[in-house]
């Protein structure tokens, strides 16, 4: 059958190519631990490699089993994943976690199907926690694996739409081989992220340039197709800095909606005549232009903000919660009290 010589092919070429020079020593190969392979993941949604590394130990150490993070308040872990963002992806952990200690005694499920109802976890993911933990061989089609595909089988259109979705899923099928399985994930992520990258792949090096797609008609740049671009939503913030000496006031946000559960200068609206404003803050987030308005309010000043908590906190200590990075910029840059 030519799918089973493709996938015998294709990933032969690939695991020995990755025998001799993927990556190895990556935090989460060892031990390749469910909840250590969980975690990596998600923390790599969005994230690249680099980045993660500088979070997934010290997360660790601070939640070294599911049980610890089922248990942990949200307050630290948001501290822990502070600097990663994409915040809802801590959150979504959080619920899982616990719910893996009231339906599964305490451990991640080992069938994608019980992964797949847990929040947070879509099938690569779900695939890529069974392949790695348990060694079997099952697609994943991260972002990296989405680009290798795309090129390597010649397949045209934005990855988001469906039916590109579904013809990625049918080529990561296609090319899974029969052992192995959690080289050949890493393998296949790690082919994404240092040869088949974005810009500039390195083809002369790239172990199944044989049969490449896209090499083969100079597509690498075409391929895979990009979104058309939609203008982000214009959004005005404005947020009120209350000071009492050492202190400033913090708003939780609510479960839903930006910087969901998280720390933040409590929203509303100032009047200008007594409050005064600070230097407007843009910042980007997946859909959304944010244009945020810090006001410095009197000392006097009741804080009328109702219904989410409210908290005072040492100037220094707020640092430490895990905030929102203008949040953060705002606070960093006023001045200590007398
Ligand atoms: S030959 Fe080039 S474009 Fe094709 S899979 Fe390899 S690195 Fe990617």
């Amino acid at each position: 059958m030519p799918s089973c010589r493709l996938a015998d092919d294709f990933a032969a070429r690939l695991l020995a190519w990755w025998d001799e020079h993927g990556r190895h020593d990556l935090p989460w190969q060892h031990p390749r631990t469910a909840y250590r392979v969980w975690v990596a993941e998600i923390m790599l949604q969005q994230t690249q490699v680099s980045t993660v590394i500088h979070y997934y130990r010290p997360f660790l150490q601070r939640f070294p089993d599911l049980q610890t993070l089922a248990c942990a308040g949200i307050d630290d872990i948001m501290s822990a994943w502070s600097g990663l963002g994409y915040y809802r992806r801590a959150v979504h952990m959080h619920r899982a976690a616990q719910l893996c200690m009231q339906l599964h005694k305490g451990a991640l499920p080992t069938t994608a199907e019980a992964l797949l109802a847990l929040p947070g976890i879509g099938r690569s993911t779900a695939n890529a926690i069974i392949s790695q933990s348990l060694d079997l061989p099952l697609p994943i089609l991260d972002g990296n694996l989405k680009r290798v595909l795309a090129r390597h089988a010649g397949i045209a259109g934005w990855p988001g739409e469906r039916s590109v979705e579904r013809k990625l899923w049918l080529a990561a099928e296609l090319r899974l081989p029969q052992h192995r399985g959690a080289d050949y994930a890493q393998a296949c992520m790690d082919l994404g992220a240092t040869l088949c990258r974005r810009r500039q792949p390195r083809c002369g090096d790239c172990p199944v340039a044989g049969d490449c797609h896209a090499l083969q008609l100079s597509q690498q740049d075409e391929l895979p197709g990009r979104r058309q671009r939609r203008a982000k939503t214009q959004r005005q913030l404005q947020l009120l800095v209350y000071r009492r000496g050492d202190q400033i006031l913090l708003q939780k946000r609510p479960a839903i909606g930006i910087w969901a559960s998280m720390w933040s200068l409590p929203e509303g609206t100032a009047d200008p005549r007594s409050a005064q404003a600070m230097q407007v803050i843009r910042h980007e987030l997946t859909h959304l232009q944010l244009h945020i308005t810090p006001w410095l309010m009197p000392e006097t000043a009741e804080c009328m903000v109702a219904d989410t908590p409210l908290q005072w906190y040492k100037l220094r200590e707020s640092l430490q919660l895990g905030l929102p990075k203008p949040i953060r910029d705002i606070i960093a840059q006023l001045p200590e009290p007398d």
